[in-house]
């Protein structure tokens, strides 16, 4: 049998010098004893995935196509999706397994309904209450809104889970983080999740969006990344099904981009001379990146999803439904608090309504926010938006 203690000597033994090593941990918030077998970052991720924030991506959606039938990808296949492309990444660069998938399995449990439009609405009704950034809620989930322990609030995650919560999010002011010690960048494991959520996402969208016919095959001819990784294929199969060719192309895609994200970042590593873990987070520079080839390849790639999908008409009109219906449910719950579930009217006495609405409205399903809007309004019929 492998013992925590023998497990954490592994570790140290294997991992390279500059990776997280979970023996190292600054710890959790509250003191708890240690696992006889699990280390702290093995905990963190199953406390994840038994949570109830984290069963609630099975219906929250990224993109309105995926919820059209059930081949699409929900929040909950594509968080599964970064695990395993962070966790791939994070082996062969000798950097902590446990603590990437933990990271991954967590980075999304902050996101609001109805995706994106979710985030930004909800940001908008809050703007003179404190905001709302899907990072910074899935912060709150797991520090705060989950209810797992008689003597703690939240799932007492490690600094470092915590900390790639925060991930990239530079660009805000971090004094509004509620974590202490953050520098220039998080872990590499942290920086390697920012990368396997892009690969993901960009991916799977083309997956999705060839599928439900938002894209064609002749579109995505602009795009020569696809182009190439399909030419010695199409060769070799001519006749082969669209599906076929779909998987084929799709895959191969995730394959370039996580070799290449293997590759540039080990030589910027080496590059930047890091030694350890501090050198990691000191580095003016981040670690974890692809070539400028790729980095520009994928940018493309973004834009094209853009233009094609995201800003399709058939997406932005559901966009603009889910928008009012998130306004609407938020400020019938704000003149009505008494419609609040029994959990979120307790927190009434210490917390201002606004949050407590907002915190109520970004923890529903999709499915569960069109319920409650029915249920309010008085509506029958289908809403046609799912
Ligand atoms: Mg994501």
């Amino acid at each position: 049998m492998f013992t925590r203690e023998e497990y954490e000597n592994f570790e140290r033994e294997y991992l390279a010098p500059y990776a997280q090593k979970s023996g190292d941990t600054r710890g959790r918030r509250h003191r708890e004893p240690e696992h006889p077998w699990r280390t702290v970052y093995q905990r963190d991720r199953d406390r994840i995935v038994h949570c109830r924030a984290f069963r609630r991506l099975e219906y929250k959606t990224q993109v309105f196509v995926n919820s059209e039938g059930d081949h699409y990808r929900t929040r909950l296949t594509h968080t599964m999706e970064v695990a395993v492309i962070g966790r791939t990444v994070a082996r062969i660069l000798k950097l902590n397994e446990d603590l990437t998938e933990a990271i991954g399995l967590v980075h999304d449990v902050g996101h609001p309904p109805f995706g994106h439009t979710g985030e930004t609405t909800l940001n908008k009704l809050m703007a003179n209450h404190g905001g709302f950034e899907h990072n910074l809620q899935s912060l709150r989930v797991v520090d705060e809104l989950e209810r797992k322990y008689p003597d703690f609030s939240g799932l007492n995650l490690s600094w470092e889970v915590r900390e790639g919560i925060m991930k990239h999010q530079t660009e805000y002011d971090r004094s509004a983080y509620p974590i202490e010690g953050l520098k220039n960048n998080p872990g590499l494991e942290a920086q390697i999740i920012n990368f396997a959520d892009e690969i993901a996402y960009s991916t799977h969208d083309i997956d999705d969006g060839l599928l439900s016919g938002l894209l064609t095959e002749e579109m995505l001819m602009e795009i020569e990344a696809w182009n190439e990784s399909n030419a010695g294929f199409l060769a070799k199969y001519p006749q082969a099904d669209s599906e076929i060719k779909r998987y084929y192309a799709v895959r191969n895609l995730i394959n370039y981009l996580v070799s290449d994200l293997i590759r540039h970042s080990a030589e910027m590593i080496d590059r930047n001379n890091i030694q350890n873990i501090d050198d990691v987070r000191n580095s003016r520079v981040p670690l974890i990146g692809f070539s400028p080839e790729a980095a520009a390849g994928t940018r493309r790639l973004k834009d094209f999803l853009y233009r094609n999908m995201y800003l399709h008409p058939r997406v932005t009109a559901k966009n603009t439904k889910a928008g009012r219906i998130i306004t609407e449910l938020f400020q019938h719950l704000l003149k009505d608090p008494g419609l609040l579930s029994s959990t979120s009217r307790k927190k009434l006495d210490k917390k201002p309504p606004y949050r407590v609405v907002c915190d109520y409205i970004a923890g529903m399903t999709d499915r569960y926010a069109l319920l409650k809007y029915k249920e309010f309004f008085d509506i029958e019929d289908d809403l046609n938006i799912m």
